[in-house]
């Protein structure tokens, strides 16, 4: 049987300017099903930056 929070997957979210992985996040990928993108402070960019979903972590 299903348990609860199944659909819920964990993410990295990768800047798209110095490509480095600064957050990680889950996202429902029943709810949200497309990649997320979004706008966040990067230190290595030291500015706030597009993050764009890169990878599916355990
Ligand atoms: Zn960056």
């Amino acid at each position: 049987m299903a348990k609860k929070g199944d659909h819920r997957i964990t993410v990295g979210l990768t800047c798209a300017v110095c490509k480095n992985r600064n957050y990680v996040t889950q996202r429902n990928k029943i709810n949200t099903e497309a990649k997320l993108l979004l706008s966040k402070f990067c230190a290595t960019c030291r500015k706030k930056t597009e993050h764009r979903e890169t990878e599916k972590l355990k």
